[in-house]
């Protein structure tokens, strides 16, 4: 049997024409001898009526703080909603289809509310399906506790849910749908001659998505890496080929360029960040300052990054929705700290400069050369970032594209 799990983002599932599309292209597949998987999100973005930040909106309006079992609930109802209609869509067309919930799928999870990890996929249900030959469409997002709870599995949660089944299923490939060509050199939405990457590394994808390259979930390509199951990035909308996601060449059919010599992948970005700056030189008793600061904070819960501390100065972010709780508690320890609420990350990825010489300069070069200040940078293995103002982010991810020659020419 030659599985295939074909994943559709909220964009493209958001109306009925949308949909009818999709079953087009499910469609085209099956007939081609697939046995198929339909993974889907909720309908549509933001305002839409069944779109998950809707029901986060109206929850809110009765408790700021929801209840996060019953939350996951709620949150879960998106996807099952668009599942039941894409299935009868389907059906209504003469392909038959059957909707499973997370849970009928076997999708086991950790059990924690609001951000569920898979543990393992019991799929027999979907494989009694594709040996009825119906069509599976299997709500993305969701999955159940070993304790009987509904859970979901964060932002991004549905390419995690596809991986995940490509894998239990031994699938030929996982195609995630979206309403973008595939992975580019840099989010289309802001740049606007970013690149199409026709072949890319598990890896190298990774680095970008854990960067803040949001096209694909960074658990869902940890997850298809570890079998080594094909992943390919593609638009909805348009016939072409999208972006190949592999290891090696021999998968599929896979352009040989896909053992990448490149140096840097792309640019990424991350928005909703605030920088806390703590001066301690004045301070009384300096020793041990750092200990405290962190320790308050890991007690209120409050996570922090990018950490610089210095003799005179520590110096972090939390993301913007905890920086009043973070100054709060500072404030407690008789600190007075300083906060820029409104940052951006920008980064150049690439999973292979390490040790190249002279990208930090241009780096800095860029930024310079367009009058973006630069409030804290770093580096790992894969990753050079630079913590700017929000106000400078595009034209800083914009400059840094330019600088590094990634664009359409
Ligand atoms: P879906 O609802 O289909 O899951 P997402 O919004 O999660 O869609 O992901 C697709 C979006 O990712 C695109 O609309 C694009 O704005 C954004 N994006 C960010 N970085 C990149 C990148 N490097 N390449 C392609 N898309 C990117
Ligand atoms: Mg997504």
């Amino acid at each position: 049997m030659r599985i295939l799990v074909q994943k559709f983002g909220g964009t493209s599932l958001a109306t009925k024409e949308l949909r009818t599309r999709v079953c087009e292209i499910i469609h085209t597949n099956k007939q081609q001898g697939f046995s198929m998987v339909v993974v889907v999100s909720a309908m549509g973005r933001e305002n839409a009526a069944y779109a998950t930040d809707t029901f986060i909106n109206m929850i809110k309006e009765v408790n700021p703080e929801p209840l996060a079992r019953e939350l996951d609930i709620l949150m879960s109802c998106g996807e099952t909603i668009c599942g039941v209609l894409l299935a009868n869509q389907l059906t209504a067309r003469g392909l038959n289809a059957r909707f499973l919930s997370g849970e009928q799928a076997g999708i086991i999870t950790d059990g924690n509310f609001g951000n569920a990890h898979i543990r393992y996929v019991n799929p027999q249900k979907i494989k009694d399906c594709l040996q009825e030959d119906l069509i599976a469409v299997v709500a993305g997002f969701q999955g159940i506790g070993e304790n009987g709870e509904i859970t979901t599995l964060g932002r991004g949660g549905s390419d995690t849910t596809a991986s995940a089944l490509g894998v239990a299923l031994n699938a030929e490939c996982i195609d995630i749908f979206t309403d973008v060509e595939g992975v580019m050199t840099a989010d289309p939405r802001i740049v606007e001659n970013a690149r199409l990457l026709d072949a890319i590394t598990y890896n190298e994808l990774c680095q970008l998505a854990r960067d803040g390259a949001k096209v694909v979930h960074p658990r869902a390509i940890e997850i298809a890496m570890q079998k080594g199951i094909p992943i390919r990035v593609r638009s909805t909308f348009t016939d072409t080929l999208g972006t190949m996601v592999a290891n090696q060449a021999n998968q599929l059919d896979v352009p040989a360029k896909i053992v990448s010599d490149r140096v840097i992948t792309g640019i990424t970005y991350t928005s909703n960040i605030a920088q806390i700056k703590i001066n301690t030189s004045e301070l009384k008793e300096p020793k041990g300052i750092e200990l405290k600061v962190f320790k308050s904070l890991a007690l209120a819960g409050v996570s922090v990054d990018f950490i610089t501390v210095q003799p005179r100065a520590i110096m972090f972010t939390v993301p913007s929705e905890k920086a009043a709780k973070a100054m709060g508690i500072l404030q407690t320890l008789d600190l007075l700290p300083e906060v820029e609420s409104n940052c951006a990350k920008v980064a150049i990825v690439g999973a292979a400069m390490t040790g190249v010489p002279g990208i930090i300069y241009k780096m800095m070069e860029a930024l310079t050369e367009h009058d973006i200040t630069i409030l804290q940078a770093g580096d790992s293995y894969t990753n050079i970032w630079c913590l700017v103002k929000m106000e400078h982010m595009k034209k800083a991810v914009q400059a840094l594209h330019d600088k590094f020659e990634l664009g359409n020419k």
